[in-house]
């Protein structure tokens, strides 16, 4: 029974990793020991965990663009991505007036 075959490097297959599956969720949780990436809190109950994507494209959900966060700390990056999107049209009056 090898369902997640054994080293086939290589071949990435981007579809792969469109959605945040069960096996890709491991991964990550392996590799954080099951633990917040940002305060080290152990997931348990409705604690998380939650994904962080890091490059912030939710398509892209290859184990190295995810974090494993809390739920605290998940709030966080919620905030900072609705910033984000306040920081961009922000650029966009600025470049009306450096444009004048
Ligand atoms: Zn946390």
């Amino acid at each position: 029974m090898s369902f997640f075959g054994t080293g086939e490097s290589g071949t990435v297959d981007k579809k792969k990793y469109e959605n945040l599956t069960l096996s890709i969720r491991q991964t990550v949780l392996e590799r954080s020991h099951n633990r917040c990436q940002k305060c080290s809190v152990k997931f348990k109950g409705s604690n998380g965990p939650f994904f962080e994507h890091i490059n912030g494209s939710l398509k892209d959900n290859r184990p190295s663009n995810l974090r494993s966060l809390c739920n605290k700390c998940f709030e966080h990056v919620k905030k900072k991505e609705s910033r984000k999107g306040y920081l961009g049209s922000l650029r966009n009056n600025l470049g009306q007036m450096f444009g004048n």
